[in-house]
């Protein structure tokens, strides 16, 4: 069966189309479209919700057109409809939730609810085939970075370590804006330290003490550092040399996050590891999560760049494992919670 994925947490409006597996097999991505505001939110060195809120509405129904148009398929081809219900910004929700309820109810085809974190794990299995159990998973993003143990991927996922502060993600805007480099600071910054020195400054890695929670993360240190370096260059008269500063931040940033969820891996006896969201996309972290993994003996799982940033592929994705899972189909009276945990995977 053919499901199709919404996505409007944030400044992406996405729609995907995937095939359901057979028995031991991922779901198939058929195509999918992506329509972004960023370029929008740019100017104001982050999302202004207003504007992403609009954009979703002027974009969706053309976004999931081509998605169609993309995959090969037809509306009436169709046999469940999966959408974003949570985390993310309200009003974002709410154009996703709308076009997904209305389309599920012309088709007349069940409607899942499904959790954008998750669905960032999710988009892996597209690629890489169903993830065993269990499975830890590194979510990195622009709101997010965390630590999870993933049982199943329907249904049962643990919480074991989160950001005390900014999210990974937020660190590289934040830095990004910063230095004057514009929204999102992710891309930008992972170009222009491919020309800088890792080892050039010695920024701070967060929570690292041997009396520090081992699985818990903190960036808001290492992004005041990054100002306080970029300051006091200015006033004694030092050139900064940007590339320097990027690779020098990114350093940092890959380091914890890589060793923090081999130490996890390890103490915990999970074998293989996901790295997902928007951050994973960056060229470091995946380089230095495949170095460390594999001295570590661990299987390392990472989506194509394309799929690690917000997308409807991966709502799709995880809307196929939920329906595959026998999952009772969300109400039309389904609302959006801007703060859905983690752990729940689908709502009613
Ligand atoms: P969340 O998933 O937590 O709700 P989000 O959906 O806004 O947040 P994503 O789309 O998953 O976040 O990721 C966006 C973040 O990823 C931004 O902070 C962006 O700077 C970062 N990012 C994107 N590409 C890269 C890259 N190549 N290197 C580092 N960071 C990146
Ligand atoms: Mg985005
Ligand atoms: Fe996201």
């Amino acid at each position: 069966s053919i499901l199709l994925g919404i996505e409007s947490s944030c400044d992406e409006t996405g729609a995907g189309l995937v095939r359901l597996g057979g028995p031991g097999e991922g779901p198939e991505l058929l195509g999918h479209e992506l329509a972004s505001s960023s370029d929008q939110h740019a100017r104001f060195g982050g999302v202004v919700p207003e504007i992403a809120s609009r954009a979703h509405l002027e974009s969706m129904t053309g976004t999931v057109r081509s998605a169609f148009a993309k995959a090969g398929v037809r509306p009436a081809d169709v046999d469940a409809v999966a959408v974003t219900c949570g985390p993310g910004l309200a009003g974002a929700l709410l154009v996703g939730l709308a076009a997904a309820k209305a389309y599920a109810a012309a088709w007349d085809v069940p409607l899942f609810g499904v959790n954008h974190l998750a669905g960032h794990v999710a988009a892996d299995t597209l690629e890489h085939g169903p993830l065993p159990s269990p499975t830890l998973a590194l979510l990195v993003s622009g709101g997010h970075t965390i630590l999870l143990r993933v049982d199943d991927l329907a249904g049962s996922i643990t919480q074991i370590g989160t950001t005390v502060d900014d999210a990974a993600g937020e660190a590289y805007d934040k830095v990004a804006r910063l230095l004057g480099l514009g929204y999102p600071g992710g891309p930008v910054i992972d170009a222009l330290a491919a020309d800088g020195d890792p080892a050039a400054i010695a920024f701070p890695r967060g929570l690292t003490g041997p009396r520090d929670a081992r699985y818990d993360f903190s960036f808001s240190g290492l992004k005041t550092s990054v100002a306080r370096y970029v300051e006091s260059s200015e006033r004694s008269g030092r050139a900064v040399r940007i590339p320097d500063v990027c690779a020098s931040f990114q350093e940092a940033v890959a380091d914890v996050l890589t060793a923090k969820t081999v130490r996890a891996a390890a103490d915990l006896g999970i074998s293989t590891v996901v790295v997902a969201g928007g951050v994973a996309a960056n060229g470091r972290l995946r380089a230095l999560a495949a170095e460390r993994c594999a001295a570590a003996g661990l299987t390392l799982r990472v989506p194509r760049p394309g799929l690690c940033t917000d997308n409807g592929a991966m709502i799709a994705a995880l809307g196929a494992h939920v329906a595959a899972a026998g999952a009772v189909p969300s109400s039309a009276l389904l609302s959006g919670d801007p703060a859905l945990p983690v752990g729940v995977v689908h709502q009613l």
